[in-house]
Formats: structure tokens, C-alpha cells, sequence
């Protein structure tokens, strides 16, 4: 079976990534898991371009194919931001989220954004495909509930009325920018990973 290497040491992302792809017939594996210790300057000009530059570096890195995702939080009363900029917020995640809230603090409710997330899947050889995904709602001016992590906590999810926090990791992955994105390069992955 064909190996995939999801190209992110983020903990919350890997699971949400194993339980998307999981139906696939190909091996997930993960930097961790093959003692890759490999760091991305994330500098492109959007989700798109440092999604492809992590899945590249990794593919190059690892001889194996690799998806990689970028994401960030687009607040409209703050115009966009923290957005293409998100990952260079110091501090941990409580921090950031903490730093959002006053930077939002003297904007009238509602506080509308955006999750926007680019995946990208690279081959050794430089074959490469991209999928975008969004999800709309809302910024909270207090967290709410236990799971994800990064913003979810107070990101309201359109439509419903729990934060992606409050939701299950399978009810996130209905719902998400990230699933949304991995929907989208599925077929790519089934395509070129699965018989390559
Ligand atoms: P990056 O995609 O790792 O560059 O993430 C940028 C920022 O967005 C970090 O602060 C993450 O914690 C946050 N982030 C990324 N994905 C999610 C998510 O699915 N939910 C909440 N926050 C996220």
C-alpha cells in the first residue's frame, strides 16, 4: 500500500487528517512516526502557495507523498486579519485566543470570520494538487467548550449555535474549512497516490 505523509506536527490537525483520510487504501504516517524534524518558513502570498511549499519540503524531505494544509482565521472587523498571518500570533493557543478578543473588543457584535484552509499534495517528482476550504460563523466574546484547538473555542459555527469547540471531532470533519479542503483533493489522492 502506497504511503501518505500528512506534513504537519500539529496534533490537532493530525487527528482531524487520520480520521478524514482514513477510508482511503493508502498508509497514513506522520513526521513523528518517521523521525522527521523538518521546519517551514511559511512565507507565500497565500494559504495556497505555503500549503505547496510545507507538502513539497516534506515530500522532498521524506521520498513520499505528502499532504500539507495551511490555515487561517479572516476576522472582518479586523480586515481579514489575523488571516495569511495567523501562525505568526506568539504565544499559545489561550494567548492567541486572548489577543483576538481585545483586538475585537471595540467592534460592535457580531463579530462575522471566516476559517479559510488550502491543502496541498505533493509527489517527490513535483507532482502537485491544491484544494481550498472555507467555513463561516462567528467570533465569541468567551470560549466555549473542550475539543479542536487554536480558535475553535470561540469560533460559532454558521448555522449552528456551538462552537467548533462544542462539536465532535466527527461533526467537525462534517463541517470544517479543513474537511471541506480534504473533500476537495480526495479524488487527487485516490487518483495519483493510490496508483502511483
Ligand atoms: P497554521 O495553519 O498552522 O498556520 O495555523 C495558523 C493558526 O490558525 C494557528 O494559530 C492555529 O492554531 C490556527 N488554526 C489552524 N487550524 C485551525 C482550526 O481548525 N481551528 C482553530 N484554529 C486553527
Amino acid at each position: 500500500m502506497q504511503r501518505l505523509l500528512l506534513a504537519t506536527t500539529n496534533p490537532g490537525k493530525l487527528e482531524e487528517l487520520r480520521a478524514l483520510l482514513a477510508p482511503l487504501p493508502v498508509q497514513l504516517t506522520d513526521p513523528g512516526a518517521i523521525g522527521l524534524d523538518l521546519e517551514v518558513e511559511e512565507d507565500g502570498a497565500d494559504y495556497a502557495a505555503n500549503a505547496t511549499v510545507k507538502a513539497s519540503a516534506f515530500s522532498q524531505a521524506s521520498g513520499l507523498w505528502s499532504l500539507a494544509d495551511d490555515t487561517g482565521l479572516e476576522v472582518d472587523a479586523l480586515g481579514g486579519a489575523p488571516g495569511l498571518h495567523s501562525r505568526r500570533v506568539a504565544g499559545s493557543d489561550p494567548e492567541r485566543r486572548q489577543r483576538l478578543l481585545t483586538l475585537l473588543s471595540p467592534y460592535p457584535h457580531p463579530w462575522t470570520a471566516v476559517f479559510r484552509c488550502a491543502v496541498a499534495l505533493a509527489s517527490p517528482d513535483g507532482t502537485l494538487a491544491v484544494a481550498h476550504g472555507e467555513c463561516p460563523g462567528e467570533i465569541l466574546p468567551a470560549a466555549r467548550g473542550t475539543g479542536g484547538f487554536g480558535y475553535d473555542p470561540l469560533f460559532l459555527v454558521s448555522g449552528t449555535k456551538l462552537t467548533m469547540a462544542e462539536l465532535s471531532l466527527e461533526e467537525k470533519n462534517r463541517v470544517s474549512h479543513r474537511a471541506r479542503a480534504v473533500r476537495a483533493i480526495l479524488p487527487e489522492i485516490v487518483a495519483r497516490v493510490q496508483f502511483s
